[in-house]
């Protein structure tokens, strides 16, 4: 008796657990799948000049068409990091990016007169890589681009992990004509001195701080001062995760070049994105 009580206690306390490891292993054995199937898409996301509301640009996000539904890629980048399936996705990621802003370009030529430029998520396991340059390379190469117009994100907490090989990568990657973005900015712990020395183009200010500037003090005296901080750098900047008017009316009297939210438009599916592109090419 006692021993089927002691049983029950374990079933009680690893009942969760083992649905996890279940789920886990499940997920990992359907993102495999999706990686040989190719079950996934971008989405794209308008990047505007805050002044003018113009088009600046699009950041691509992925999308995994799982069961009819598309999941986000926080519910699954996380696993494709832990089993190395993210250096496929990755790459497949550059390469579908890559063809879709040479279609664009050609078809719509305006976007290179005005300059627009595809911004690419890159992960962090991506960013240790050793073929992560040529990886960029054959990208480009294969569809004819010039680095100009493709722009790589990568998060503050990525950028720290690889301090020491950060800046030599960055100065490869810039070389090619791309720009670089520091992504989710201020959730991290990167020093001044950091930010300084690496070869950066744009600063992101993370969601976290423009969805609070305007009820927390605080955190529009942060968004403030990491405009001040990129004024100096003479960084770009972009506001993400911008929702509503009030914040854009601050984030306009703080001279905040860029930003991105649903404000102005959610990311948008290839087919949606080309209209909006259509709609705000017209000059
Ligand atoms: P991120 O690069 O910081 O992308 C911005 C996220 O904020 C996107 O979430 C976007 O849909 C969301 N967003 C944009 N505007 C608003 C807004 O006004 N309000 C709110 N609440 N959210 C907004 P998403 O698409 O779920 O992507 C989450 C993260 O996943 C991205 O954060 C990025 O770090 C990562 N990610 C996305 N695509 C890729 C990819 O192709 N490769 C890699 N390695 N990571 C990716
Ligand atoms: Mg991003
Ligand atoms: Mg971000
Ligand atoms: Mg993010």
């Amino acid at each position: 008796h006692a021993k089927a009580k002691g049983r029950n206690r374990i079933a009680i306390f690893d009942q969760p657990m083992l649905q996890k490891v279940r789920h886990r292993l499940r997920l990992e054995v359907e993102l495999r799948q999706a990686v040989e199937h190719g079950d996934f898409e971008l989405y794209y996301q308008p990047i505007v000049n805050l002044r003018t509301q113009a088009l600046v640009g699009f950041e691509t996000l992925i999308r995994w068409q799982k069961d009819g539904q598309m999941l986000p890629p926080d519910e699954f980048i996380p696993v494709a990091e832990e089993t190395g399936l993210i250096f496929e996705i990755s790459r497949w990621v550059l390469h579908a990016a890559c063809r879709q802003l040479r279609d664009w370009q050609q078809r719509y030529p305006k976007m290179m007169a005005a300059g627009l430029t595809l911004s690419v998520n890159l992960s962090g396991s991506h960013f240790s890589l050793p073929t992560l340059v040529t990886d960029i390379e054959q990208a480009l190469n294969s569809y004819h681009l010039w680095g100009q117009f493709l722009k790589l994100e990568i998060t503050e907490s990525a950028l720290m992990k690889h301090l020491e090989s950060a800046r030599e990568l960055l100065l490869c990657i810039k070389s090619m004509g791309i720009r670089v973005a520091i992504d989710d900015f201020g959730t991290g712990y990167s020093s001044l001195s950091y930010l300084r020395s690496l070869p950066l183009d744009c600063i992101k200010i993370d969601r976290s701080f423009i969805s609070t500037m305007d009820s927390s003090r605080e955190d529009l005296e942060v968004v403030h001062t990491i405009l001040l901080l990129a004024q100096n750098l003479r960084l770009d900047c972009v506001a993400e995760g911008v929702e509503t008017t009030n914040q854009l009316q601050q984030l306009r009297s703080l001279r905040c070049p860029h930003g991105q939210g649903y404000l102005f438009s959610p990311p948008l599916s290839a087919n949606q994105a080309e209209l909006y592109l259509q709609k705000h090419l017209v000059t």
